[in-house]
């Protein structure tokens, strides 16, 4: 596992620059790209879903939370990052928690206009996405599930705590069952799930540890991914990496990268709030948008929805 600080230490900040184009230029030029290109690679972090409006703290976190935040105290229940970690003294209140944060950002939610308009852009194109996000919203929005490699989990999923074997489970019935019975943030014993393998603790399927099951459907959606990176080597197109920050950069943002510097014929949007800073080797080939990506999102799909009018 690559250690971003160690990244930062062997090939400097400085060899990433900011664009001083205006906004609008890069838009303009984004927009070309994507318009020629017959192959997109989506790449999408934790900024695609918090600029969506999936947000984990402030009131989003205040309103939905507040039965947590008074009786484990706002010391550790300043957001819902900081929540997940909290050392919940038994499996009633674990899934107390867990229930609730899984409604919340997973099941509650629609499909959101972020991803709507994302799907508006590559709805006519040969394209993959590539997504640590655990939130479900590329599947909610349209984008094809075979076409999706989520590949740190997700909310609607449980796993044997220990990995005992290979398998996920879908608990979107039982959350809703644990929200509706959830009292003073606990849920009923009798609710606990146990694995039905080993006996033992149940858990998020998200990968936060050794244990994270990956299934066949992780396998299968792997290979689809890598068959389609091999692809666009050949053919080229655009790599549209949206709010990958440096948490986890092994994943999207330094692959993204490596593909951008081996292939010519391939270029790079990034659109990131406060990271936008691209490769300062491919220029040529890379736009950094930063600021708002909503609104960037929009213009870059306005651009299309514009040229489709005009051609009719
Ligand atoms: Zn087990």
């Amino acid at each position: 596992m690559a250690d971003w600080r160690q990244f930062l230490s062997s090939a400097p900040v400085g060899d990433y620059v900011f664009q001083d184009a205006p906004y609008e230029e890069q838009v303009k030029r984004a927009s070309a790209w994507i318009e020629e290109a017959e192959t997109i690679l989506i790449g999408a972090g934790a900024g695609a879903s918090a600029a969506a409006g999936l947000t984990y703290s402030g009131e989003r976190f205040h309103n939905d939370f507040g039965e947590f935040i008074e009786k484990y105290g706002s010391a550790y229940m300043t957001d819902m990052y900081a929540a997940g970690f909290y050392p919940f003294p038994t499996q009633e209140a674990k899934w107390g928690y867990w229930s609730k944060h899984s409604m919340v950002n997973r099941f509650l939610p629609p499909a959101l206009p972020l991803y709507r308009q994302l799907y508006e852009i590559v709805k006519e194109k040969d394209y993959f996405v590539l997504t640590t996000n655990v939130d479900h919203q590329f599947q909610k929005s349209g984008f094809q599930v075979e076409r999706i490699f989520a590949t740190q989990g997700d909310y609607g999923n449980i796993q044997c705590e220990k990995g005992c074997h290979r398998s996920i489970y879908d608990a979107g019935e039982l959350f809703g069952q644990m929200d509706r019975a959830r009292q003073d943030c606990l849920i009923p014993s009798e609710m606990v799930p146990k694995c039905p393998v080993c006996g033992g603790h149940m858990t998020m399927h998200l990968r936060c540890d050794q244990y994270f099951v990956e299934d066949e459907d992780w396998h299968a959606a792997a290979g689809r991914y890598r068959a389609f990176c091999e692809k666009m080597k050949g053919k080229g197109g655009v790599l549209l990496e949206l709010g990958v920050g440096f948490n986890t950069p092994a994943i999207i943002r330094f692959p993204f990268e490596k593909m951008l510097e081996e292939n010519k014929n391939l270029s790079l949007i990034r659109l990131n709030r406060d990271e936008a800073f691209i490769p300062e080797d491919c220029e040529g080939r890379a736009v950094g948008i930063g600021g708002d990506m909503a609104k960037a999102i929009l213009d870059l799909s306005g651009c299309s929805a514009h040229d489709e009018k005009a051609g009719d």
